[in-house]
């Protein structure tokens, strides 16, 4: 499985860089454009991936320990929409709501990071060119919500109930790349954290993912 999917982003890769050595004028900028953000979009796709293989390496080998440090969780918010904005398709946007101004959370950097990474991820990968990615952050009493909502495919009702066994892909996802983990490693590092995770989701309508943490992870 891991071989498949680095090939298939590497072979996108490899033709957007054979096609762009083949535009050679000016008027030729848009194509070249384009396959400059598939190459990025691409190598985007790689990082996920291997860090899912990486991250499930660690936590079965029980590696995974959580090192809360304090940190401004608008900022880590921003730079997690900036890092993924290559995955956005056409005319797909993130809209922020940040309901936590000036805040900072004593949370383990590359846990949150990974989490928050992997909910924005699939939200975009599982909704359509044009939609709408909705990620909100409050505070609620010591904890910290999470909440990102997407007008994507949805989860059927019948399979919801394997969504966070590893290697769990839902009938209507096989068609789009991905290995299964994600969902799995995010739960665990949410729970090295303190916090959990629930969803909801109706298929074709969309789904909502909401991750509780506690403010400070270093008083647990
Ligand atoms: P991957 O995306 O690599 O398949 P995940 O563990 O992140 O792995 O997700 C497991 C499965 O849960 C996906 O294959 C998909 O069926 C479903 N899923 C996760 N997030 C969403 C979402 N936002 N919308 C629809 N389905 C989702």
């Amino acid at each position: 499985m891991a071989s498949h999917e680095f090939r298939t982003p590497l072979a996108a890769i490899l033709s957007s860089v054979s096609l762009i050595s083949k535009y050679t004028t000016e008027e030729q900028q848009p194509k070249r454009d384009k396959h400059i953000s598939r190459i990025k979009s691409s190598v985007q796709n790689l990082t996920i991936i291997l860090n899912d293989f990486l991250s499930l390496d660690k936590l079965e080998a029980g590696k995974v320990i959580c090192l809360p440090e304090p940190f401004h969780l608008q900022k880590m918010c921003e730079l997690v929409i900036d890092d993924i904005s290559s995955l956005l398709k056409t005319n797909q946007k993130i809209a922020f709501d940040n309901g936590t101004e000036g805040l900072n959370v004593t949370w383990d950097r590359n846990l949150s990071r990974n989490i928050l990474t992997n909910l924005l991820s699939n939200a975009i990968k599982y909704s359509d060119e044009g939609g709408t990615v909705h990620f909100s952050t409050a505070v609620s009493g010591k904890d910290i919500v999470v909440t990102v909502k997407d007008e994507g495919i949805g989860i059927p009702e019948e399979e919801q109930s394997h969504m966070f066994e590893r290697f769990f892909r839902a009938k209507n996802a096989t068609n789009l790349q991905g290995t299964g983990l994600g969902l799995n490693i995010t739960k665990k590092h949410v729970e090295l954290m303190g916090g959990t995770i629930a969803f909801s989701s109706v298929a074709n309508e969309g789904s909502t993912f909401i991750v509780t943490l506690p403010q400070n992870c270093d008083q647990l």
